[in-house]
């Protein structure tokens, strides 16, 4: 039987080693034996990558850094909050992904609120919305829109789909963010070497490999877009690690793609499209991080009536964090996972304490579950 997507292909054991032998080789004749550190920023990519082991097969002198690339982790606690007190409202029908379900806010969590009686939906997929709306027409229904420019077309779709069949009763907190200008943001950071981007394959389909290219020309560092079967992931390394040598050199750094099967360089230009008609960029806080210059998305002045911020009036308090966490660090690449002091202690994804280990991308739950018996906190 044929399949569309031959998994296996990109598990080939003997590809893998001669990719792994590659990377040994590089680091050790290329690059001098010097350290490099390599981040990526999506936690498909966090997950592939502890789940294939493949920290346990880098040389020694090579870092891979888990960056924010979980848009549940980067929500800030008060966006949180807002929608806990949104679900907490007479007549609100608040509607989500499952994966917000956990995730603590300041007092709650929406599973909680949830079983105590709020009326919060888990949807498949944003269209869901629309149904419930209309079969609900004295309620007001909330989606609570959290994602990257992977997740901002199929909500921009359901808006347009809304205005199109005249729902009004339907809104969506916009509290999306996006890429780039959050690589800008972490080629600064002090204190911490970063040598090469491994950028998102998803979100990369959506946006094209060139929404990079500024990135790699300010602050030449080599960005490599890479897929995520094992194969693919270490081909990236690889190709980043050339890139480093050649930056280290004195050359400049680009984009490539190594995963130019689903990606080019201008990206999906119907989805491109529908983003431009119903968002524009805007400043957007992170959480743990601040504030991030045109990183988020909310909607244009045409569709701006859906912006459940306008509709559901709700107090937040400001509230700090869990104390003791550390995921704002571990996503800056100042930490990992196994500097907190409260991992697979105090901290587990039965009893998470943050957001990077409640979220199953994030890099505190993707450690505990694959890199715990095969690393040492490096
Ligand atoms: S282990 Fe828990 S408390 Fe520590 S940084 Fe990760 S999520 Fe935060």
């Amino acid at each position: 039987m044929s399949t569309f997507f031959d998994h296996e292909a990109f598990r080939s054991e003997p590809e893998a080693t001669a990719l792994v032998s590659r990377i040994h080789e590089l680091l050790r004749e290329k690059l001098k034996g010097e350290p490099v550190s390599l981040m990526e920023v999506c936690g498909t990519h966090t997950v592939a990558i502890s789940r294939a082991g493949i920290r346990s097969l880098m040389p020694g002198g090579l870092k891979l850094l888990s960056g924010p690339g979980c848009p549940v982790c980067v929500t800030p606690l008060a966006e949180i909050d807002r929608a806990i007190a949104a679900s907490r409202l007479q007549g609100v029908i608040l509607t989500t992904f499952g994966d917000m379900m956990r995730v603590p806010g300041s007092e709650s969590t929406l599973e909680r609120e949830k079983a105590e009686g709020a009326d919060v939906r888990i949807l498949y997929g944003p269209l869901q919305a629309i149904e419930i709306a209309e079969e609900n027409p004295e309620s007001q229904v909330v989606f609570v829109g959290v994602g990257f420019e992977t997740t901002s077309p199929t909500i921009a779709a359901t808006v347009v789909e809304a205005a199109r069949r005249g729902v009004t009763n339907l809104s969506v907190f916009p509290f999306f963010k996006t890429v780039p200008r959050a690589l800008d943001m972490l080629a600064r950071v002090p204190g911490r070497p970063l040598d090469g981007y491994i950028c998102p394959g998803h979100v990369s389909a959506i946006i094209g490999s060139g929404a990079y290219e500024p990135t790699a020309t300010e602050h030449n560092i080599p960005c490599v877009v890479t897929g995520f079967e094992p194969l693919d992931i270490l081909a990236g390394i690889v190709m980043l690690l050339e890139q480093v040598a050649i930056v280290r050199a004195g050359g400049r750094a680009k984009v490539e793609t190594q995963y130019s099967r689903a990606v080019t360089r201008e990206g999906n230009p119907a989805a491109l499209a529908i983003i431009a008609d119903v968002f524009e960029e805007c400043d957007a806080e992170w959480r743990e991080i601040g504030v991030i210059p045109m990183s988020g998305h909310e909607f244009s002045e045409r569709y701006r009536s859906f912006d459940a911020r306008d509709r559901i009036d709700v107090e937040v308090p400001k509230s700090a964090g869990p104390s003791g966490c550390i995921c704002g660090e571990i996503m800056l690449g100042q930490k990992t996972p196994t500097d907190c002091p409260l991992f697979a202690g105090r901290c587990t994804p039965r009893e998470a304490v943050g957001p990077c280990m409640v979220s199953t991308e994030g890099a505190c739950a993707a450690f505990y579950k694959y890199d715990r018996q095969t690393t040492e906190a490096p």
